[in-house]
Parts: C-alpha cells; structure tokens; sequence
C-alpha cells in the first residue's frame, strides 16, 4: 500500500493526538492545536470561495505571527501552493515575486499593507488582497472572514510530487529564483531532522528563524509533527529571546550565525537569566567555532551545525556528535562543530567533487564542489528550466559550496567557489580568516573577500565591525591574524565599518564588499 508522503499526514495525526495541548503562543495569544487547526480549516474555506484551486499560488508576506504559521496547513491543504516572501525585501521584490509565482491572493502583515498599496498597480493578476492584522480601506480582514467561514473546506487529493511551496531564494547577484518544494521533498526533510534530533510533546519551539527561509527549515511542520509550542516571535531581539525562552521554558530554537553572534554577545544580565541545556540548530552561513564555544561554555547550551540550501528542502548534512567527541575539551570540539558534517539519513548521497566529477580524496585539503541528489533535492526552479538545468547536472545538484573532506569522513564547507581568493597561486578560504579574526576580543563580525594585489594577485581584505567601545587598530588585527594562520593569508588590508551589506536573509554580500560601493579602505 502505497499513501503519499506529506506532511499533512502529520497533520492529520496531531489533530488526533494533541488537540488540547498549547500549539501557539503569539503575544498575547495561546491557541490549542484545536483551536489552530480549527482556524486553518476556516481559512482553507474562505480560499475555495475566493477560487483558489489546487495548484493555485497564495503569497503571504508577514514576520513570524500565528497567521504565517497557519498559512503551512491552510494552503496545502487545498492542494493550494504556499509562496512565504521574506518580508525584509523592498516593494520592487514583493511585485517580481507576486507576478513571477502568479499568486491571485496575496495575504499581508499589518507592516507591509503600506508596502503593497504602493504597489498596487503593479499587481495586475491580484483578485484579492487580504490584511492578516490591522485591515484598512481596500483590504479583506482575515479575522473577520475567519470569523464567517465554516470549517468545512473540500479537502484535496494531494500527490507527493505536487507542490508545497516555492520559495524565493534571496539571491546575492541576481532576481530571485522560485524553488519549487514538494510534499514529498518537505516530509523527507521533516523526518531527516526528526530522525537526528529527539523531539516531542515535552519541548517548545522559540520562532528565532523567519518562516518564510525554507519553510522555517520546515520547523513549521515539526513542531507540529511532534506536539510542540510554536513560541512566535516577531522580530529578532535579544531581550525578547531571552524573555521568551524563560517566560516560555524555550528548549529549542533555530539560528543563522548572526543571530547566534548576538545572543552570545547580549548583555550579561539577560544571558544569566537563561536555562541551561537549551538545544540550537544552527546553519546558513559558516557559524565559528569560537561563537559555538562561548554559547555552550557561557549558556550550556547544546549546539548542532547543519547545512543545507533553500534548493534542498533545506537540511543535507548535520555535523554529527559522535561519542568520542564529548571527552575533548570544549574548544577542540567547537572546532569539530563549526564543521558541517555528514550526510543525514534521508538526504540522500552527497559527494564532494573536482571540476571532472570525481570525488576529492578525503583529506581535509583538496577543494570541491558539494554535489546531492536524492529525495529533498527541489522540483527545481518555478518556470525557469535554465537555472534549473544549471542547478541540476547529470542527476546531481550542484550547490556552488566549496569544501573539503577530512580523513573522519566529515565536510568542512571552505567557501563559496566565488569566494575563495587566490594569493600567490595558493587558495586562501576567507571563512577561515573570518574564523581568526571573529576569534578577536575586540571583532563582533567579520568579512573578507580578495582584492586585486600588485604582487599576488589577489591578496585578502578584512571588513571587521568592532564591539562598541573597542579599539584594536589595523597593525593589531593583522598581528593577530598572523599569529594564527599562515602569514600569506593575513589580510592586507583592514577597513573598519560599521555594517556590513547583507542581504535581507542575513547573508554578507562580498560582491558589494568587493565592489567597494562607499566603502573606502583605510
Ligand atoms: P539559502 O538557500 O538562502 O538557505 O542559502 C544556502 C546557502 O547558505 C548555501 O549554499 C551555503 O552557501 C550557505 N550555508 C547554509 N548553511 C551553511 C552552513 N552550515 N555553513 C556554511 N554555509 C552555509
């Protein structure tokens, strides 16, 4: 017998299982699962008469509210497509990836209604606009039709191979691409994260992540899966983390890099109020070791490194603890950690490979491109079969990560291909000199990218944010970097700023860096 892999099959189940345990927490909000699944059920309605049908798009733009939570199930339930657009994008983006997805309804936040209305007319194929909070003039409230709608939607014949999602990738050079996510491709990659990481009713989920970035890691249906409190946060804020995994009794929560960088460095008074023993999934970029190392030693938390692409569903490998890992002091490990490790269970093979195709031998030296294939690996891009055959080569998906593989079997993502600088004809990774330098008592954040050098070519140049009231100047920096990796891959330059560009997905945008664009060296 055969039943299609999604993750509304999860649904179903939880529905069943947990309908009086506390499934969201929004402000002041508490909703049960039934009370949540009552009110996506309404909304599945309220789309059906509206005439969205199965295959149809429904965008929505809206930070991590209860709202964009029910959008998961409210949506694909109809056998409908969810497009989640990251909300930090400007109103140019919101119109390219309305139009691009062909989304009829578009579904806002109270904080971009303004956003949308101006453009408007740009939105030709939009029947209807509906405000999530705070409806005005020209807008359907959501609540309000909530309110109105029954229960009873007409469920849909779902296929595995349909979509879910597509998701907007926040490229770094170019528009935005659609990654087309199936049922299939999201329950794999529920059960690859589920099948590392013991979950349960007994835990609660702090929303740290955007839910728009690949489907939340598909935590949106996870925590769901397993009985959890989606604890919903709106914006990224220190203060507000820590309130909430006390107040809350946070266990888990996900992170990019960046956001791990700012609860590491919160002030003392907020860290001292934090449990211990707080699980953290990190990936999107490259986390440092040395972040690892201060949050498990100054927090007691339990960090775990994974890696993945919005094209991946997204999570394809996990850097693996393995029993001879917990007698090594805490920074030896970091170090293991900062790795991104090994395939996971349903993630398929992942090879990492020389520009012929052939695997780099396994010694920690040799770059290559991380290549996957198997079932999370993306439908491909949303009406654009020439990414996607760029993308998708000879039945594998080529990430444009570079890396290498040490002799335990474990990958170490060095870069992006773009980003390794050649100095001298030695490849230099810039991750491990931001590695060093983050590593600085003085650095908060840390960037380098090649710069055109008379003599090697290309030599690195670091862009460094300092804490606030730190004062190392550029001579020191150097040193310290000298001190601690080879003297070729001291930057030979260092600019004091005190931003770097980033994309609205928190990911440093070298290309402006390299560029220069306002930035002078000193
Ligand atoms: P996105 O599709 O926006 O999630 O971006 C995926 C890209 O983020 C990957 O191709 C990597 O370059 C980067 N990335 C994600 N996770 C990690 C990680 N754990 N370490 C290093 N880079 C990462």
């Amino acid at each position: 017998m055969e039943t299609p892999l999604t993750p509304m099959e999860f649904a179903r189940r939880a529905r069943r299982l947990y309908a009086g345990r506390e499934a969201v927490v929004d402000g002041d909000l508490r909703l049960t699962y039934a009370q949540l699944f009552d009110r996506c059920d309404r909304w599945s309605t309220a789309l059906q008469s509206f005439g969205v049908a199965q295959g149809d798009r429904v965008a929505y733009i809206a930070p991590n509210t209860h709202a964009q939570l029910e959008s998961f199930y409210a949506v694909p339930q109809i056998g409908a497509v969810v497009v989640p657009i990251n909300y930090r994008l400007i109103p140019d983006d919101f119109a390219y990836i309305i139009n691009h997805s062909g989304a009829r309804v578009v579904c806002v936040h109270s904080d971009y209604l303004d956003a949308v209305d101006g453009i408007r007319d740009q939105l030709p194929e939009v029947s209807h606009f509906v405000a999530l909070e705070g409806a005005k003039e020209g807008w359907l409230d959501y609540e309000a039709m909530l309110a109105d709608s029954s229960p009873a939607f007409t469920p849909a014949e779902i296929a595995e191979t349909d979509l879910i999602s597509i998701n907007y990738t926040s490229g770094t050079t170019a528009r935005p691409k659609g990654v087309m996510i199936t049922h299939r491709n999201a329950t794999m990659n529920i059960l690859n994260t589920l099948a590392h990481q013991h979950l349960g009713p007994e835990d609660r989920y702090l929303w740290t992540l955007p839910m728009f970035h690949a489907n939340g890691w598909t935590f949106v249906w996870i925590v769901t899966a397993r009985g959890m409190a989606h604890i919903c946060l709106r914006k990224v804020e220190p203060r507000t983390i820590f309130q909430l995994i006390h107040e809350e009794r946070v266990t888990m929560l996900c992170a990019a890099p960046t956001v791990m960088i700012a609860i590491a460095s919160a002030p003392a008074d907020l860290r001292a109020t934090a449990p211990r023993g707080v699980r953290l999934f990190t990936a999107g970029a490259p986390p440092a070791a040395a972040t690892i190392e201060r949050i498990e030693g100054e927090l007691g938390w339990d960090i775990t490194h994974v890696y993945g692409l919005t094209e991946t569903s997204p999570l394809i490998t996990i850097c693996e603890p393995l029993p001879e890992h917990a007698n090594l002091p805490l920074s030896a490990r970091a170090v293991i950690k900062a790795r991104q490790g090994v395939e996971m269970l349903f993630s398929g093979e992942m090879r990492v490979v020389d520009p012929e195709g052939d695997e780099v031998p396994a010694d920690g030296l040799t770059l290559g491109e991380l290549t996957v294939r198997g079932n999370v690996v993306m439908k491909g891009y949303y009406n654009d079969p020439e990414s996607t055959a760029r993308a998708i080569r000879n039945g594998w998906f080529y990430t444009g990560d570079a890396g290498v593989v040490h002799p335990d079997g474990y990958i170490e993502i060095r870069d992006r291909f773009k980003d390794v600088i050649i100095s001298g004809g030695e490849n230099i990774s810039s991750v491990e000199v931001e590695g060093v330098l983050l590593r600085h008592p003085d650095i908060q954040e840390a960037a380098v990218v090649g710069m055109p050098h008379e003599r090697w070519g290309e030599a690195p140049h670091a862009f460094v944010v300092l804490k606030p009231g730190a004062t190392a100047n550029e001579a020191e920096i150097k040193q310290f970097v000298r001190d601690h990796l080879a003297h070729f891959k001291t930057p030979q330059w260092v600019s004091f700023v005190d931003d770097l560009p980033k994309t609205a997905t928190g990911k440093i945008q070298k290309y402006v860096l390299r560029g220069g664009s306002g930035i002078t060296k000193q």
